[in-house]
């Protein structure tokens, strides 16, 4: 055990959160070291090979929003960073993608406008409540995406509207709809957009919806080339460039207050840091500090929250460029002709895999340079896996996979005989690589009345959650986020 390091920062995880917190603090003048568990950087935003390195597999981008230029938060976080060689490794997509719904192809473009024509070609007896939507979330869906520059007072709250900006957030995304729209087919189409922050349209609260739509129509959507791992990486290297010190394959275990420091126990050292910056699950932090008066009140506070969707992803190479077999969109998303809105008996005893979005999306068009690759994703919940026996574990993962790819098939029958290569992962798999709580891919759930401020006070000052668990999920929201804490920490505590 090396006990030689001192520092103000201790972060535990390099995940994207992790690694911007770092940066930014490194940036400020901070002396800062991040302990990671995993043998590389990155937690969710990472990549593995297969067949000696031909094929490449992203581990969860498909759109980072906020880059369109002088709009979107993640442009701004990043200019700031004077990151200008990696804003130009962004790429815009030139849509959404493409939601097939009873037999129609329904391409969404990029564009708020072209959104909007779209919307009302297709829904002509819908116009006011495309207008509707439009203007609610040009003014609510803003409201909330702006709650990272408020806290840097860069942004005042919208007093005239926050009453109802209250009242969406009670409400789920699907009650909104239903007040807005008359009939159900646009609800499916516009519903699992949601999918994308890691929520379902019946669950997730209309606020925070809205903000995902801010985020993604008018803030603009990119991809980077070479997988998540990628960004992960350019972080990582402008982390160190700017004197910060990372330690991997070092799982931080337990932590102690020492009054002017914490001390911290990793696999491999001990380190005595001013403030420990736990990008982990919230629930870990309490098992990391030893029983203390106040870790059971703060384990009330956490139990206010649900642990979010993880995913259950079928990863493909095929023998042709995808183009061949009829797959050109970006991504698609397979909605059932019953919709999203399906029971908990559904999801229960598996039907679920058949009623709910199934996306695939086309990473060949993304980069070519990892093969002709698709992915089949689902939003799934560790509580259905984690249980298993071995045997029981292996089965069920082969009959999801093969459900997911009937369903492919249907929609693109000339994928028949075309797979090459197929592999799965669970909520299981995510625990693995990542350490979050049931495998949640996407921290807590946004359901109605979740106000994830609650932990931003945790009552032990030395101790920031700095995490998507305290800040809403995505890759935008971890970044923004870590940037954001490491400025205020920076401004708060002077070194
Ligand atoms: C399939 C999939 C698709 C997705 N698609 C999108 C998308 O298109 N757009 C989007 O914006 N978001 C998407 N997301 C969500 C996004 O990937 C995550 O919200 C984001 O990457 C989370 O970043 P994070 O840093 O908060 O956490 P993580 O990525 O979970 O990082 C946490 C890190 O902490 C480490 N750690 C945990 N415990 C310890 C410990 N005790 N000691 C040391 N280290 C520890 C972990 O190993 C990990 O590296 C997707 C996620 C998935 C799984």
């Amino acid at each position: 055990m090396i006990d030689n390091i001192n520092v103000d920062d201790l972060v535990i995880g390099a995940g994207l959160c992790g690694l911007m917190y770092g940066l930014t603090a490194a940036t400020e003048g901070r002396s800062v070291v991040i302990s990671e568990a995993h043998h590389k950087v990155g937690g969710y935003a990472t990549n593995f090979y297969r067949n000696k390195r031909k094929f490449i597999f992203d581990c969860s981008q498909h759109k980072v929003s906020g880059l369109r230029e002088h709009v979107g938060n993640l442009w701004n976080t990043l200019k700031r960073l004077e990151l200008h060689s990696l804003l130009e490794e962004f790429h815009l997509h030139e849509e959404i993608g493409t939601v097939v719904y009873r037999g129609n192809f329904i391409r969404i473009p990029s564009e708020p406008n072209e959104i909007k024509e779209t919307l009302r070609m297709y829904f002509p007896d819908e116009t006011t409540g495309i207008e509707q939507l439009f203007k609610d979330i040009e003014t609510h869906g803003y409201q909330h995406y702006m709650f990272f520059r408020r806290l840097m007072n860069e942004y005042t709250i919208n007093k005239d509207i926050l009453r109802e900006s209250r009242g969406l957030s009670k409400i789920t995304a699907r009650e909104y709809f239903e007040t807005i729209f008359k009939g159900n087919d646009i609800i499916e189409v516009l519903s699992p957009i949601a999918i994308y922050s890691g929520s379902i349209s019946n669950e997730v609260n209309a606020f925070y919806f809205l903000h995902c739509l801010y985020a993604m129509f008018y803030g603009g959507q990119a991809y980077v080339k070479g997988t998540g791992q990628h960004l992960s990486n350019v972080l990582l290297k402008e982390f160190i460039n700017r004197g910060g010190i990372l330690l991997k394959k070092n799982p931080v275990y337990e932590m102690e207050d020492h009054d002017e420091h914490m001390l911290v126990k990793t696999r491999k050292n001990m380190i005595r840091a001013k403030n420990v910056i736990a990008t982990c699950p919230p629930e870990d932090v309490l098992k990391m500090l030893k029983k203390q008066e106040y870790t059971d009140r703060f384990q009330s506070v956490i139990n206010n929250f649900e642990v979010g969707w993880g995913h259950f992803c079928v990863y493909i190479v095929i023998s042709v460029p995808p183009e061949e077999i009829g797959i050109f969109s970006p991504e698609y998303l397979l909605v059932s002709d019953s919709g999203d809105n399906f029971t908990k008996e559904d999801f229960e005893n598996d039907r679920y895999y058949d009623l709910f979005t199934l996306s695939i999306s086309n990473y060949h068009r993304f980069d070519p340079a990892g093969g002709y690759v698709i992915q089949l994703v689902m939003l799934d919940h560790g509580d259905r896996w984690f249980h298993l026996s071995e045997e029981e574990y292996t089965a069920r993962k082969q009959k999801i996979q093969d459900k997911f790819i009937k369903r492919a098939l249907k929609t693109f029958p000339k994928l028949e005989g075309k797979l090459i290569y197929t592999e799965s992962s669970t909520p299981k798999t995510n625990y693995k690589f990542t350490l979050a709580t049931k495998g949640s891919a996407f921290a807590y759930k946004m359901l109605p009345r979740t106000n994830l401020s609650l932990l931003s006070d945790f009552p032990n000052d030395k101790i920031k959650l700095v995490s998507t668990w305290a800040g809403g999920p995505g890759y935008e929201t971890a970044m923004c986020f870590g940037f954001t804490q490491g400025k205020l920490l920076s401004k708060n505590t002077k070194i």
